[in-house]
């Protein structure tokens, strides 16, 4: 089979790199071994950060708040259910050297114009009943949002189909050969050739480049969920804490060649992180550490001294949770690079070879905006310059 752009990943960033592709009314077509949304893409817990443009938007800005009118555009606009409401987001601030930090980084953001304001425990509770008022204040951040990321993601697929794309589901990637001008890419189901291949392989974009001879500097970081069965509703933000950020603004990271902001270094836990609240099902689901999980072919399970701290920590932040019996444990595997920043764009010494990955811990919320970016970039052949800031050439190379 032909295709002008091919697209190996059925995940938020290959079916928006497909979606934007096909309303540029390009022939593009998408390759998934599984079904849409059966990893990372399917089992995160929906949150989509978003704090404003800022007065210099950068790439945070365009990912997260591309991201969010993209989101808006699927249910708003085109009619897609996909649980999608700008709620808002609440940080709990634990300690009072957490507040320092705290009330410096809302400083800072706010000077640079971004929506954020620090509430003390009483202002908080008028918004979110549910949390701990005995919490030093809360990060309030009213432009971030959720989503349910497996229908936002079928929707995304959904929106190509309808653009034109052909989703492919089942095919799995097996070899890819390249003869000048085109990619010839194996599955069991037959070989797709097209000039253009765009990587979109999330956890598994090493092992894409191992297939194209290229060594691709993202390391697989397992995340790890819990929820409840439903509940009345009870929670209404996305609920996070300054726990983890503080710590990692204090330790930078010292594992060379491993990513930055983890939970766990050498195998030891070094902090907890926090994000969950409740989904339109009524259950209440919370996760957040961060291990790296070298072999992507294993696949990730969750532990139960990380399902134990994680419902600790967000005990400490809405008191109801103590006692609410933990329903489903799960867990999936995320994208980060090594120095944590996203990859998006051209591979360089490769003619007509993209990727989009290393969205990390926060890639179903900027998701969206990167497969845009990418696919904007493939159709006018123009680089757009917040890109600069996620350059595939400091993590791919040729492989020795
Ligand atoms: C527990 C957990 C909680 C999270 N919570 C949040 C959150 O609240 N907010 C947020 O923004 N982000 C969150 N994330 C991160 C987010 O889910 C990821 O960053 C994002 O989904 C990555 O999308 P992706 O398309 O790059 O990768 P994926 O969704 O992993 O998609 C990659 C796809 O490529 C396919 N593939 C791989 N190899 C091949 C092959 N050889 N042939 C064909 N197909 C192939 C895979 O089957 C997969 O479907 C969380 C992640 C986890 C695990």
């Amino acid at each position: 089979m032909q295709a002008e752009v091919l697209i190996v990943g059925g995940g938020i960033a290959g079916v928006s790199t497909a979606f934007a592709l096909a309303q540029h009314g390009r022939n593009v077509a998408l390759l998934e071994r599984g079904e849409i949304a059966s990893e990372a893409s399917g089992v995160n817990a929906g949150g989509i950060g978003a704090s404003g443009w800022g007065n210099k938007p950068g790439l945070e800005s365009y990912l997260t708040m591309g991201s969010i009118d993209l989101f808006k555009t699927l249910q708003v606009d085109m009619g897609y259910d996909i649980e999608f409401r700008q709620c808002g987001g609440l940080e709990a601030v634990h300690t009072e050297g957490q507040m320092e930090y705290a009330e410096k980084r809302v400083r800072s953001l706010r000077e640079q114009g971004y929506t954020v304001e620090l509430l003390g425990p009483r202002q908080a509770a008028s918004i979110e009943p549910a949390i701990n008022p005995k919490l030093p204040g809360f990060i309030y951040a009213p432009l971030r949002g959720k989503a349910n990321p497996v229908l936002a993601t079928h929707a995304f697929a959904n929106a190509a189909e309808e653009a034109g794309a052909r989703i492919l589901t089942h095919h799995h990637v097996t070899g890819i050969n390249h003869d000048g001008n085109s990619y010839r890419v194996l599955t069991q189901q037959g070989e797709f050739v097209a000039s253009t291949l765009v990587v979109a392989a999330g956890a598994w974009s090493g092992d894409m480049g191992r297939m194209l001879g290229l060594d691709v500097s993202i390391v697989p970081v397992m995340g790890q969920m819990w929820a409840t069965a439903p509940l009345p509703p009870a929670l209404f933000h996305v609920l996070t804490s300054t726990e983890s950020y503080h710590y990692w603004s204090e330790h930078p990271s010292t594992h060379d060649g491993m990513p930055p902001s983890l939970t766990h270094e050498g195998g030891c836990r070094v902090t907890r992180h926090l994000y969950g609240g409740q989904t339109r099902s009524g259950a209440i689901a919370f996760g957040g550490d961060r291990q790296v999980h070298l072999d992507a072919a294993i696949d990730p399970a969750p532990g139960a001294e990380g399902t134990e701290v994680n419902r600790g920590h967000a005990t400490e932040v809405v008191p109801m949770l103590s006692d609410v019996p933990i329903e489903r444990t799960w867990a999936g595997l995320m994208p980060f690079s090594t120095d944590g920043a996203p990859v998006i764009g051209r591979i360089p010494k490769r003619e007509g070879l993209y990727i989009v990955s290393g969205l990390a811990s926060s890639g179903f919320g900027r998701g969206p905006m990167a497969g845009k970016l990418l696919a904007d970039y493939i159709h006018t052949g123009q680089m757009p310059l917040v890109l600069s800031e996620a350059d595939p050439a400091r993590c791919v190379t040729e492989e020795t």
